[in-house]
């Protein structure tokens, strides 16, 4: 088992520093070098869809765990309070099944989203088509009152 030390930092630095886990508020985005020693810089954006971190004020755990299918590697671990906890590397069936997953959470948030964004539109072409309609109403009624 190994021990990461967390740093925040406002901008992700040239230099990553192997043993560090760099998190950037303002960027949200997570990055620290791979784990198993090969040098590759991890990056883990943060957001509801990508990687939550949690902080409890000594220590970051990231969640999901670190899969870094796209490296020779393959390390796969968890960062549990700081302390990077191995796991079996994914066979190449499993990574699909997590990508696939992965795409279909996205693919429902975005989904989630775009109805929360698309009823305030609803009820306002109801507001706006409602008058117009009283309006030719009125209308019709006071031609109809001068035609007479
Ligand atoms: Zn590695």
């Amino acid at each position: 088992m190994k021990t990461l030390n967390h740093k925040f930092v406002d901008k992700i630095p040239e230099e990553i520093e192997e043993g560090i886990l760099y998190v950037s508020i303002p960027y949200e985005t997570a990055i620290h070098k791979c784990c198993c020693g090969c040098g590759s810089e991890v990056v883990t954006p943060i957001s509801p869809t990508d990687w939550i971190i949690t902080f409890d004020g000594e220590s970051v755990t990231l969640d999901p765990s670190i899969g870094s299918w796209s490296l020779e590697c393959r390390s796969h671990y968890f960062i549990r309070k700081n302390k990077v906890v191995w796991s079996s590397s994914y066979s190449q069936e499993e990574i699909k099944r997590v990508r696939k997953r992965d795409t279909e959470d996205k693919q429902d948030y975005f989904k989630d989203r775009q109805e929360v964004e698309e009823q305030p539109l609803i009820v306002n072409t109801e507001k706006t088509t409602e008058p117009i309609k009283r309006e030719t109403g009125f209308l019709a009624w006071v031609k109809n009152l001068f035609n007479k």
